[in-house]
């Protein structure tokens, strides 16, 4: 064993992982990484196929990033966001406050069109998030909106008022005690059940399983082929009613846009998410939109990608949005966002809200309305430079048509994946996908948990050079914006043949 897998061994307690089946063998050891491509200790190369857990958005070593990071170096990595201000946390907020507004242009479906043609395209119709609190990560930045509306609504409702928050069924906001409480995965609430707080949960939309869905499997995306009437809004709607009925209607909805990341790739289906929270918003319900996986380009350029989306692209590429909220015209009260906010490059993350939150909390010294809670790193010089350049690629031309390209080729490789008959859905929404596991398409039947499944085929497509880590039975695929179309084929072709070699069933010719 290389020594440094055997300090690994003797030392390092790894996250979210059964430390006894790690210290069985060798772990890849990661040394370098350029592009879509990490090389270890070995000197094996492999396709970082899930965009080293999500975070990373323009490839490992990009220039531009390195030379940002390497020009702030030059001046200072870090000085304290208590009691002082400094330059590049300054210039992002900003930028993330521009990113995340909508504009007419964004509400060109859902609203009349502005009559005059000097406020048709970037007019700044809802610039609802004025203000950005820093923090270190994904579970951070939940809890300041958490902190933050809880106090806002007593603040507003009276100090007689309980908050309570409304969050989705599979849902994951983080790790912390407070990100865990909004969350809804059962598996950690078990563990810590004494230790959080109380949280309602509403059906969320997984059109693959869903108990109304009266559709029989097909080869496709389930969203495409349900038969249902819309139960999964109805849920939110008669939660939202029987809250108001107890007295206090919710402080909060909590919502992963587009997807829910954690639960296994869940895609809403397109009308969901704007359905639902004009109905949390009818009920008085501030929105937490938790954009942690689905920010920065994560949900596409488009919805779908074909010649016409590409040519409108390319032609408008400052149409292209950060967020999935924005893409889709959805305000929010909260916008948490972290993973890809420095590109993958360093710990940050940021709270984005209004000015209406804001001001609840200003009032003289000693009416101590201040918001306790800060961070020693908060608003880190390194990372917001880090961040202020992955702004630059994002938004650049070439890497919102680069993106849309790279969305139609996964698309298009995603597809041979039918002829699989353990690939029970493949879902993508933008540049994420899910495809998840079955022991048979036609009944559904799931994989039980102690299979692996999921597991044992990202072992295999490790050793096929493409790294990546399962949820459950559904591998995730969430390539690097850099990813070439023969390095999507990689990884796709290299899920297949672990799919084949470990749930052993052969493909047969697709109908
Ligand atoms: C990863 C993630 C988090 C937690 O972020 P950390 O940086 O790991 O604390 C929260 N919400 C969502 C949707 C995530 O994907």
């Amino acid at each position: 064993m290389h020594p440094l897998a055997k300090l690994d061994h003797a030392h390092v307690w790894h996250p979210f992982t059964q430390m006894r089946d790690w210290l069985e063998r060798e772990p890849i050891l990661i040394t370098s990484g350029k592009g879509a491509v990490l090389h270890d200790v070995q000197g094996r190369e492999y396709l970082d196929g899930n965009s080293s857990i999500w975070t990373n958005l323009h490839g490992h070593q990009h220039p531009k990033i390195n030379a940002a990071i390497n020009g702030q170096l030059k001046k200072i990595a870090h000085s304290s966001a208590l009691g002082l201000a400094n330059e590049p946390a300054s210039v992002l907020a900003e930028r993330l406050v521009q990113a995340a507004a909508i504009t007419n242009y964004d509400l060109r479906f859902t609203k009349p069109q502005p009559s005059s043609p000097a406020d048709r395209r970037s007019e700044f119709v809802n610039r609802n998030l004025d203000k950005v609190f820093f923090s270190d990560d994904g579970s951070t930045a939940l809890e300041v909106a958490l902190k933050l509306a809880y106090e806002f609504t007593r603040r507003t409702r009276g100090p007689k008022s309980k908050p309570r928050f409304l969050s989705l069924a599979g849902a994951y906001h983080g790790d912390t005690i407070g990100a865990v409480s909004l969350g809804q995965i059962d598996l950690f609430h078990g563990a810590y059940s004494r230790l959080l707080f109380k949280t309602d949960r509403v059906m969320a939309p997984y059109c693959y399983r869903c108990p109304f869905n009266r559709a029989k499997p097909e080869r496709e995306d389930a969203r495409k082929y349900r038969k249902c009437n819309w139960e999964c809004v109805t849920k939110v709607d008669q939660a939202l009613t029987k809250q108001k009925k107890r007295g206090e209607p919710y402080a909060a909805f909590v919502f992963e846009p587009l997807m829910q990341g954690a639960a296994g790739m869940i895609p809403q289906p397109s009308g969901w998410l704007r359905q639902t929270t004009d109905l949390a918003r009818a009920h008085g319900a501030l929105l937490i939109a938790d954009e942690v996986m689905t920010g920065f380009g994560r949900t596409g350029v488009t919805c779908h990608v074909d010649d016409t989306a590409l040519a409108r692209v390319r032609q408008h590429p400052e149409a292209a949005r950060a967020f999935a909220t924005t893409r889709v015209g959805v305000p929010v009260d909260f916008l948490c966002l972290a993973k890809g906010l420095t590109g993958g490059y360093l710990p940050m993350a940021a709270t984005l809200t209004s000015q209406r939150v804001f001001d609840a909390f200003l009032g003289d010294y000693e009416e101590f309305k201040t918001f306790f809670h800060g961070h020693s790193y908060t608003g880190n010089q390194l990372g917001s430079a880090a961040a202020l350049a992955s702004l630059d690629i994002l938004q650049s031309r070439a890497s919102v048509v680069a993106r849309a390209k790279l969305q139609r080729a996964l698309h298009d490789e995603l597809k041979s994946l039918w002829a699989l008959p353990n690939v029970g859905d493949i879902r993508q929404v933008g540049l994420i996908a899910g495809i998840e596991l079955v022991r048979d398409w036609r009944t559904r039947e799931p994989f039980e948990l102690r299979e692996r499944a999921g597991i044992r085929v990202c072992e295999a497509m490790a050793k096929r050079g493409v790294l990546t880590r399962p949820i459950g039975s559904v591998v995730a695929l969430m390539p690097p914006y850099c990813t070439t179309p023969a390095q999507v084929r990689k990884m796709v072709q290299a899920l297949a043949e672990s799919v084949e070699e470990c749930l052993g069933r052969k493909p047969r010719p697709q109908k």
